[in-house]
């Protein structure tokens, strides 16, 4: 998706140095291309096994032309609130392809999943699974659930995006999932109709998740007897990206063969709910270089774009390779790329190597698809960024440039 020509870094058929004439700076682009292939290689990974079924976790870019790209390549969407069921629905997907996720699901937004037809909630408390039953008798309707369960995994990734082990907040424990499916069969509006777990995300130890679908395995065997009809096994995402050029994540061909070694001894459609794996190296944030200030102790590139645009390095100490629109190989230099943001956490990357740095360049922010815009904010009152799509040659506005009178508009001056 990437080339070089004439030392212009360019996406697709597209150069970035073009892109941030016609667009402005900051803005996100995605490879088209690449998008179609992140999900063609799951397809294929997993063609053996066709009743899977691939729901792509809305919030790892919730763009409703990548919504729509997804859509029209068969996907199903993992969505976790009543924006994004709404994003969903505007794009024409398929009620029986949508899984619920999330901790805290209103009232409001079982109703309108009951409403909409959804394949099944997954229930992450007693509590809530009382509610759905309790809407659902009120409406009439039956709610298909499946339990998310918490398979205490260690998936050996950063503590804020590892949410599989005893103590976190998601699901409930595996040795008290048993009691939990007990009640559900019990309850007069649910059909019981899967198991669910998420054990973290950006993981790179496919044995996390081996372990993980063992337990469930387990659980399976044992709730089977309970006559009750469970025909989804939903494993989650969490399938880890290169972000650093060393790194070496699994294949999706590798992730399902391990899946699948399990799965075969399980009677139960698949469902995944990749976010990170379909979307992250497929996006870049592209970013002005404002000033260099230079002292003896820091060398600060000062650029466009802030944590309000991009979040990850300073919510989570993460890396993103950060490059030059147009590369050259003099004047290395080392710099700590800064955002305008009145914060001192308000870095994208710390001692980057660049060459022959200018004021005006444009830098390119790399493998910033997933978890990129959709974590952006108005701090500092900044407008959030637009977004383009790059397909062959051919750019598209994708989001317009958020304007400052959107800002203000639901504020009230109150004397
Ligand atoms: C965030 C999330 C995902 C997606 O995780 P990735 O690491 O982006 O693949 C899937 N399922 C649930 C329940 C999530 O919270």
């Amino acid at each position: 998706m990437l080339n070089v020509i004439d030392n212009n870094l360019y996406i697709e058929d597209v150069s970035f140095e073009s892109i941030a004439e016609e667009f402005g700076t900051p803005c996100y682009v995605y490879s088209k291309t690449s998008l179609v292939n992140e999900f063609t290689d799951y397809k294929v990974a997993f063609k053996d096994y066709p009743d899977t079924n691939i729901c792509y976790s809305v919030k790892a870019n919730s763009n409703l032309s990548i919504l729509n790209i997804f859509n029209s390549l068969g996907s199903g969407f993992d969505i976790v609130s009543e924006g994004e069921l709404d994003r969903v629905k505007k794009i024409g997907a398929d009620p029986n392809k949508i899984v619920f996720s999330g901790v805290a699901k209103s009232a409001l937004e079982i109703r309108k999943a009951l409403e909409f037809g959804i394949c099944f909630f997954n229930v992450e408390s007693l509590d809530e699974l009382e509610e759905i039953n309790k809407i659902a008798g009120e409406m009439g309707v039956i709610a298909r659930i499946s339990i998310r369960v918490n398979p205490d995994i260690d998936p050996k990734t950063h503590p804020y995006i590892s949410t599989g082990l005893k103590t976190s907040k998601f699901g409930i424990a595996i040795e008290d999932s048993y009691q939990a499916y007990q009640k559900a069969a019990k309850m007069k509006n649910i059909d019981v109709v899967g198991i669910d777990s998420h054990i973290g995300s950006q993981i790179f130890e496919l044995q996390s998740f081996e372990d993980s679908l063992v337990r469930l395995e387990e659980l399976y065997n044992k709730l089977i007897k309970l006559d009750l009809n469970i025909r989804y096994i939903d494993i989650g995402g969490g399938l880890g990206i290169k972000y650093k050029d060393e790194e070496m994540p699994p294949t999706k061909i590798d992730f399902a063969n391990k899946i699948m070694k399990i799965m075969k001894k399980i009677n139960c459609n698949l469902v995944l709910e990749p976010g990170r794996s379909l979307v992250g190296n497929s996006g870049f944030l592209v970013t002005k270089v404002l000033y260099n200030k230079r002292s003896n102790e820091k060398n600060f590139l000062i650029v466009d774009a802030g944590m309000n645009d991009i979040l990850r390095p300073s919510l989570y100490g993460a890396y993103h390779k950060v490059t030059k629109s147009v590369q050259s190989s003099d004047n290395e230099d080392f710099y700590d790329v800064v955002g305008p943001i009145c914060e001192t956490g308000d870095v994208i990357s710390y001692d980057t190597p660049l060459n022959d740095v200018k004021l005006g360049d444009n830098l390119i922010i790399h493998s910033a698809g997933a978890y990129g815009s959709v974590m952006s904010s108005n701090y500092n009152s900044r407008p959030k960024v637009p977004e383009i799509l790059v397909s062959g040659k051919d750019s598209y506005l994708i989001r317009k440039k958020e304007t400052i009178d959107q800002i203000l508009q639901n504020e009230v001056v109150v004397k």
